[in-house]
């Protein structure tokens, strides 16, 4: 989501005369868009200030400004903070008011007389409202935010605080926005929300559709494949059910947290859910469209685990043989009620469980790697090449394929002989000349 957000930024600046750029040393503005979910992630944010602080004296020594910025949830969550700390720092904006850059990038430069501006306010009006349509460039896959905020306040996490409370975009706006993408070249699209499939956005009629009825909407337009993430247990319904056994263009991969296998910790987590509702889930998916495969977030260690719970997970690990995860120690959040929880767990026991976690994870992703080894499998290639000669693409279970082939093919999709699966990823080499589709379609 911090992507796709800072893809919306690009496009608000642009009218400015700002355009992105990869060189800091150059660059009029830097905008770090933060993430605050892990107390990692957070502490990356002031050491990267620092470092780009460097850059700003550096642009002062030649007599030009540069703005620094923080945005995202770091700056949501600690505002004043950042801006106490680093003085330096010239915009603090959360990510629910970047529509307002503009303003915020006037006052940042003395326009009005102010100069810092500290913005973490949840505005009344929403950001879609008021975004321009896409000015950055649009990949081969592309995202598009649908759903943002989480009511659900798991107990470990900052979502519900830092990005605020749930909200849906209406189907109009989403469905234009999915038809630029796909004009400017998008073959797929990922429909992304921090809960996609609570969506409950309305239609011109004033009609609530649920993420199902919209993906069934999404298909309809002439876009290769369809994803979304991420998405929570307990939003499962039936409409997205029948969505993944009817479209075609909905990929057979799909990335469904479960966070812990055990019972105990599911209920101190307030997932409201069991791991047996979960396996129900998995079941009637595969019944519906037998190939798909799954992704998961997991944590390790939140208080209470015990080594009999961190059991109930690597069993969850074994019966739906995930092909790819997301696994963390769990990582206490200011704020957050399991902040205050007793039964800590001591870092090396989680550091011990979040090895042996990752170890059975990766052989379950090996074995469907080497699974595939002979098929033929399309593969989309939506990552423009580093490396002359090589490129990279997906195949329909999100595994990153590394082929030889010309760059001219970016953005076409391709038939691929599988060669090798490695643990983390497939190599392979182009069948034919033969394109399924390419960029233009
Ligand atoms: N809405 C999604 C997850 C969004 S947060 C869901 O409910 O599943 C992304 C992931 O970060 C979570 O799935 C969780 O595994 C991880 N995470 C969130 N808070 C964390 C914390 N305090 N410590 C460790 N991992 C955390
Ligand atoms: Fe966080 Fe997801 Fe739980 Fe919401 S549902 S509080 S985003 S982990």
């Amino acid at each position: 989501m911090n992507v796709y957000d800072s893809n919306r930024m690009v496009d608000i600046l642009k009218p400015l005369g700002y355009s992105p750029n990869e060189d800091p040393e150059t660059a009029d503005m830097i905008i770090l868009n933060t993430c605050h979910i892990r107390e990692k992630a957070t502490d990356k944010v002031f050491s990267e200030l620092g470092r780009l602080k460097q850059y700003k004296e550096a642009q002062k020594a030649k007599g030009k400004t540069m703005l620094l910025a923080v945005a995202g949830c770091v700056a949501q969550a600690e505002g004043e903070f950042i801006a106490e700390r680093a003085p330096y720092v010239d915009m603090v904006f959360g990510p629910q008011t970047y529509h307002e850059l503009p303003e915020m990038v006037a006052n940042a430069i003395g326009a009005f007389g102010k100069n810092r501006v500290v913005n973490t306010d949840f505005p009344n009006e929403n950001k879609f409202d008021y975004l321009p349509n896409e000015q950055a460039e649009i990949g081969a896959s592309a995202f598009l935010s649908i759903q943002e905020g989480c009511d659900k306040f798991c107990t470990f996490c900052v979502v519900p605080y830092t990005r605020g409370s749930e909200y849906s975009r209406s189907v109009e706006q989403i469905l234009d926005e999915a038809k630029r993408l796909i004009d400017g070249g998008a073959k797929e699209i990922n429909v992304l929300g921090q809960n996609v499939n609570a969506f409950h956005g309305e239609d011109k009629l004033g009609n609530e559709w649920d993420l199902g009825k919209l993906l069934f909407a999404i298909a309809e337009l002439p876009v290769e494949r369809i994803r979304y993430t991420t998405s929570h247990p307990r939003d499962m319904h039936d409409s997205l059910y029948a969505a993944h056994r009817d479209l075609d263009k909905l990929m057979p991969w799909l990335h469904l947290p479960i966070q812990s296998g055990s019972d105990k910790i599911l209920k101190i987590m307030n997932r409201k859910h069991t791991a047996d509702d979960y396996k129900r889930i998995i079941d009637r998916l595969k019944k519906d469209r037998p190939d798909i495969e799954f992704g998961s977030d997991i944590i390790v260690g939140f208080p209470g685990e015990t080594e009999e719970d961190f059991q109930a997970t690597m069993d969850m690990v074994d019966y739906v043989k995930y092909t790819s995860c997301y696994s963390f120690k769990y990582s206490a959040r200011p704020g957050t009620p399991a902040a205050n929880m007793m039964g800590l767990v001591p870092e090396k026991v989680k550091s011990e469980r979040l090895t042996r976690l990752q170890t059975r994870i990766g052989e379950h992703q090996h074995a469907f790697n080497k699974k595939c080894e002979g098929l033929i499998m399309p593969v989309l290639i939506d990552r423009e090449s580093d490396t002359p000669g090589r490129l990279v693409g997906h195949s329909e279970f999100n595994q990153s394929v590394y082929i030889s082939g010309n760059e001219r093919l970016y953005g076409s999709t391709v038939y691929v002989n599988i060669l090798e699966g490695t643990p983390n990823a497939l190599r392979g080499e182009i069948v034919t000349d033969e394109i399924i589709t390419t960029k233009t379609g």
